[in-house]
């Protein structure tokens, strides 16, 4: 494979010519078949299952400690498996949808045809999946794509774009390396559908850019997921499960549990759950490979600046480290996970997304005031609830909007291929994995074949003969 890789942080008129031969190479090529979708996805398979040590040791060198097993599960299983799952329904999603009769001697169908070239702009805190999760449905709908990683895990983002130059021609997939103003310049780019994982904030300048070429976007965006802990939950339950996914990657996930919502009265009995949980998953912290630091100083004085402003409104913070655990050193950027009990709106934790290990809680006294905590707030990437009862769950459901609801656990859903994954209102908009992705970044394009007769063309026809208008009123009132 040969590919000719763009400097560092390219100039407008480098990526516009990039993708100009990139689109030029589609036109000319046509929709890719089958073989060629599958042999795309199953070098990109063999790219992160060859490459995985490598691709590991770089993740963790960004973030200074990073856990070998999560980036394993999260960064390289799950894009693997997603890869796979669309190379495995392929066939199936292709096949044109068989052909009807909607007026007498005509025939119909739909096609599904790659849109052309599809821009993706990932994120670092899954810097893998996060590119080859969204590279899966670009190449299943038969695209080609053009990517724009992190500058935040500079390492991981320099080796994944050697790995693309060895195993894609750059007419095929390519890597653009920069920071937010080469993201800048990479949106305003006459992509042919753009996928931005990233913050709510960012989204609203790729909207913006997109829109001068009417480029269709995908946003998969962040907030705060909220955990409903019904009055009926296992509040043993309930924490261990909250508390697992909250320290993993050490909250810094776009699905992490934001916050707690908790009937009044339960808070004490809460934080005891998770402080048994935390010291059966985590004897020590600091010097321990499973726990993941902050990807940088900036992120590691963020937890501690909103520590700081709960504590100055109010709030009591429960540190679950292991006791007598030094976490100061800024060098090592680990965060305690922490319960912020008595958590109210004005405080930062409330405000913000948390992205880091701490997870306020907040009381309700019914769960009419929980949904209603939930509804006043931007709709949610995912609700989480814990509760044994049917009723509750539909009560939930039904009068709550998340991009994803998961019964008693947390983020679950994201492994599921068969699932569409996305956000509603502020988390996001449009969706991918599996099927989905396949649709969204496929044109379905009708093909019509008129008859013999061409009936439906006579009716348009002037001038209009007597029985036109009795046969359109006759349809009228069918
Ligand atoms: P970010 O929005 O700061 O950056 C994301 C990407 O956008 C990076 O590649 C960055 O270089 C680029 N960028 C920055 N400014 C830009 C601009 N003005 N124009 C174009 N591109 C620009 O996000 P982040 O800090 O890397 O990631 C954390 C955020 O991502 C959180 O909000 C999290 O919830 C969200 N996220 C969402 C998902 C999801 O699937 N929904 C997954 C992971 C992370």
């Amino acid at each position: 494979m040969s590919s000719l890789k763009l400097p560092f942080a390219p100039s407008a008129e480098q990526i516009r010519a990039r993708l100009e031969t990139m689109k030029i190479a589609q036109l000319r090529a046509g929709a890719p078949s089958l073989e060629l979708r599958k042999d795309r996805i199953d070098r990109a398979i063999d790219l992160l299952d060859t490459h995985r040590d490598a691709l590991i040791d770089a993740v963790r060198a960004d973030y200074g400690s990073r856990s070998r097993q999560q980036t394993l599960l999260a960064d390289i299983l799950t894009p693997i498996e997603g890869l796979r799952f669309n190379r495995d329904h392929l066939d199936e999603w292709m096949r044109a949808q068989s052909s009807f009769e909607p007026f007498p001697g005509t025939r119909a169908w739909v096609e599904h045809q790659p849109l052309g070239v599809v821009g993706i702009i990932s994120p670092w805190n899954f810097p893998i999946v996060l590119a080859f999760g969204p590279l899966a449905s670009a190449f299943a709908a038969g695209n080609r794509a053009m990517l724009k990683p992190s500058e935040l895990t500079p390492g991981t983002s320099e080796l994944i774009c050697e790995l693309i130059a060895r195993y894609f021609d750059a007419d095929e997939f390519t890597t653009v390396l920069g920071g937010p103003e080469t993201g800048a310049t990479f949106s305003a780019q006459a992509f042919d559908h753009l996928i931005f994982t990233g913050s709510t904030q960012v989204a609203h300048h790729i909207m913006r850019a997109a829109s001068d070429n009417l480029v269709p976007v995908t946003l998969e965006l962040g907030g705060k997921s909220p955990v409903i802990v019904a009055p009926d939950a296992d509040l043993r339950r309930a924490a261990e499960r909250v508390l697992t996914v909250k320290t993993f990657n050490a909250g810094q996930i776009c699905l992490s549990p934001d916050y707690v919502l908790l009937q009044a009265g339960r808070e004490d009995e809460f934080v005891e759950y998770a402080r048994a949980s935390v010291a059966r998953m985590y004897s020590t912290m600091r010097d321990n490979a499973d726990y993941t630091s902050m990807v940088n100083v900036a992120g590691f004085e963020r937890q501690h600046a909103l520590i700081a402003d709960a504590l100055d409104k109010g709030a009591r913070v429960v540190n679950l480290a292991p006791p007598g655990e030094d976490l100061s050193d800024p060098a090592i950027r680990k965060v305690a996970p922490s319960l912020i009990v008595d958590a109210t709106d004005s405080m930062r934790v409330m405000q913000e997304e948390i992205f880091g290990p701490l997870l306020p809680v907040v009381t309700y006294e019914t769960l009419g005031d929980a949904i209603a905590y939930v509804n006043a707030h931007p709709r949610p990437l995912a609700l989480y609830l814990f509760s044994d009862k049917q009723d509750v769950r539909e009560q939930v459901a039904a009068h709550t909007t998340s991009g994803a609801m998961v019964v008693n656990d947390a983020m679950t859903h994201v492994f599921v291929d068969a699932l569409p994954f996305g956000g509603v209102g502020a988390s996001g908009m449009g969706h991918y994995h599996g099927e989905y992705g396949f649709r969204s970044l496929s044109h379905a394009k009708p093909v019509l074949l008129q008859s013999e007769g061409a009936e439906t063309n006579l009716l348009m026809r002037a001038p209009y003969p007597k029985g036109v208008e009795p046969a359109i009123e006759e349809r009228i009132s069918a």
